[in-house]
């Protein structure tokens, strides 16, 4: 078997044609196979869905319990036939619920790993090293300008901030689905144990991780009362970044505006959306992460599927690694 009969990529999304499923389908499917429940790979209106529990809770709140027609939970480490296809989750290090799925049949193995990190996060299960023929990697971050700092040093830039200035409230824009929670977490970790206060769009995820067992601390929601600005002051308020453009932000006392997230590498990035500070904290692989996962597979073929494709492409090539791009549309960075 070729490994372009048990994957390829469609408009859809990848197929197997002979399991007849698909991975992270960006259209409704008969079958889905869910990575994780950022919304870019996850989306509602499938006939069928099988993803681990985690992802499959992570959907319901998010698109309501009628999500999709039928669900079937994927336990990490278990192999579920499909079709005739052999399948397995492996968790991915990306966020809660995230896994890696590798497929496998007649002795070859294809492992597509979604979004993936290596460094360690305390809010979901660490990536696991899955040995296969072809590795399917996403590229985010796929250019040797990426190094990712320590999370811990981002994370005390933001509390030195913090003691700094204790008159004003720190705005912090954080992904709803795994960096919010992770900056939350990071803070605990550090010793802040003050209450973070939340926006709206991030209760009921964060709720949803205490209730998985992930201890975020006293969260309060950041909703201001008329005239009691001061309340803020020196306050941690985690948003998501959308809600930075409106009127929400300006309710608190001359805010930090603070941004969590890969791209905040790219200084320009952190002028442009008038982050005065940027912190450099990713849910995804920096380039020598991706390097090193590809070569730890062992897998004689790479796919490359969103992000900076040419540049991994032409690292695979050097190391003698077959290696080609995908071209998969509809992946954007949601958890970047
Ligand atoms: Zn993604
Ligand atoms: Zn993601």
């Amino acid at each position: 078997m070729r490994p372009s009969d048990l994957l390829q990529p469609r408009p859809e999304g990848l197929y197997c044609p002979p399991g007849d499923f698909f991975i992270d389908p960006v259209r409704p499917v008969g079958r889905a196979l869910i990575t994780h429940g950022h919304s870019d790979h996850a989306r509602s209106g499938h006939a069928k869905v099988l993803a681990t529990r985690q992802t499959l809770d992570i959907m319901a709140l998010r698109y309501g319990e009628n999500f999709a027609g039928a669900r079937q939970a994927a336990a990490l480490g278990e192999t579920i036939d499909v079709g005739g296809v052999s399948v397995t989750f492996y968790p991915a290090g990306h966020v809660l619920g995230s896994a890696q799925i590798a497929v496998e049949k007649d002795g070859l193995r294809i492992v597509a790993s979604g979004d993936y990190k290596r460094v360690p996060d305390q809010t979901c299960a660490p990536f696991e090293l899955v040995p296969c023929d072809v590795f399917i990697t996403e590229a985010t971050f796929a250019l040797p300008v990426f190094r990712h700092p320590p999370v811990q040093e981002e994370i005390g830039r933001l509390l030195k901030s913090v003691a700094q200035f204790p008159e004003r409230a720190h705005l912090v824009g954080a992904y709803a689905l795994g960096k919010a929670q992770r900056v939350m977490k990071e803070l605990r970790q550090a010793g802040y144990d003050r209450p973070i206060h939340i926006h709206g769009a991030l209760a009921k995820l964060s709720a949803y991780y205490q209730t998985e067992g992930i201890d975020l601390g006293p969260l309060e929601p950041a909703t201001v009362e008329a005239g009691r600005k001061g309340d803020f002051a020196g306050a941690v308020v985690i948003g998501p970044p959308s809600a930075f453009a409106d009127r929400w932000a300006r309710r608190f006392p001359d805010p930090v505006s603070c941004f969590a997230s890969g791209w905040m590498r790219i200084r320009q990035r952190a002028k442009q959306r008038g982050v005065e500070l940027p912190l450099i904290i990713s849910d995804h692989c920096d380039w020598d992460e991706l390097c090193e996962t590809i070569t730890g597979t062992g897998a004689g073929e790479v796919w490359v599927t969103h992000g900076r494709e040419e540049a991994l492409v032409r690292w695979c090539e050097l190391q003698g690694i077959s290696a080609r791009p995908l071209h998969l549309v509809g992946y954007e960075d949601e958890g970047d």
